[in-house]
């Protein structure tokens, strides 16, 4: 058995107990992430996308069914499983070499070790001459990689990100979606991330579960057939790509409020701004192997 992380008739409810409030989070969610597979969910908010994720971490518990990891059920968060969130909370009387290294400390690794360890990935997200720095010293782009580097650091098995990117401007964004990627292609990693850009889900994922609000549960699964690396080929200006964004965007517009679309636009910004699709094909029961032929060469 591979799969690293399944999803059985997972739900959530948060005040359970007091029907008149009682909000269905997660109802009855089902899938399985693969060993290194890089698996991205994508949703309007309030779909349950971050109640996924903190089932996952070990953050809360599930009201019914389980979140499975290496075939055991979640019960509380391990280092094997680090969560990314887009803000990373760190600690600002700590440097850059403090933050990344604290998960070390807490398992008691000595300090000449933990930071060379912390070196290493200060280095691999690109913040060498940084080490020094506190974050208010840091730029928001600066400070995501610092929060990267501190996950990674304590080299977990699983990455389950939570909007990691979604708070800084678009050409950051690009170049972190591209560090993240270098770095799962030199540690592999089984990566469940959550995001509601359609390109960034594109761009980096194997596989892009879409979710549904009402009920909040994964409406599609579709495969992005498309080779990597992925960046510098003008990958998202092929007929291709912009096939697979329609279907997701169908689906979304299928099972989302109505004015999901815009909203979502008007949150990313930059990219999605300029793609109006309502109103384009709708190609929701379409067959993901219609667009595996793809030329990044572009
Ligand atoms: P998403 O990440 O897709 O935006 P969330 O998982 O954050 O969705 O939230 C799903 C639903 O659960 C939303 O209706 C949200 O308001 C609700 N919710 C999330 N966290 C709580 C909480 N701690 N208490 C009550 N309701 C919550």
């Amino acid at each position: 058995m591979s799969e690293v992380l399944e999803a059985r008739e997972l739900s959530r409810v948060y005040d359970a107990d007091e029907p008149e409030q009682a909000v269905r989070a997660l109802d009855g969610v089902s899938f399985t992430v693969e060993r290194d597979e890089f698996v991205v969910v994508v949703g309007p908010s309030g779909c349950g996308k971050s109640t996924l994720l903190r089932l996952f971490a070990g953050l809360i518990e599930p009201t019914s069914g389980a979140a499975i990891a290496n075939g055991e059920p979640v019960t509380g968060p391990d280092p094997d499983r680090a969560m990314v969130f887009q803000e990373f909370n760190l600690f600002p009387w700590r440097t850059t070499r403090g933050n990344v290294a604290f998960g070390l400390e807490m398992r008691g690794v000595p300090e000449a070790e933990r930071n060379r360890i912390a070196g290493e990935y200060i280095e691999l997200v690109g913040l060498d001459g940084f080490a020094g720095r506190y974050p208010d010293e840091l730029s928001g782009g600066m400070r995501q990689r610092v929060g990267l580097a501190r996950a990674l650091a304590v080299d977990p098995s699983v990455l389950l990100m939570d909007e990691p990117f979604g708070a800084v401007d678009a050409r950051t964004r690009e170049t972190l979606q591209r560090e993240l990627l270098r770095i799962r292609e030199r540690d592999r990693k089984t990566i469940l991330f959550v995001t509601h850009d359609i390109d960034e889900a594109l761009v980096l994922a194997d596989r892009v579960l879409v979710m549904g609000a009402d009920p909040n549960r994964i409406a599609a699964t579709i495969d992005v057939p498309f080779d990597r690396p992925r960046y510098g080929r003008g990958l998202e200006t092929t007929a291709e790509f912009t096939a697979l964004e329609r279907r997701v965007r169908s689906v979304l517009r299928d099972e989302g409020p109505d004015d999901e679309t815009t909203d979502e636009q008007e949150t990313t910004g930059d990219r999605e701004a300029t793609n109006e699709h309502d109103g384009a094909d709708v190609e929701s029961s379409g067959d993901p192997d219609a667009v595996t032929t793809v030329s990044e060469n572009s």
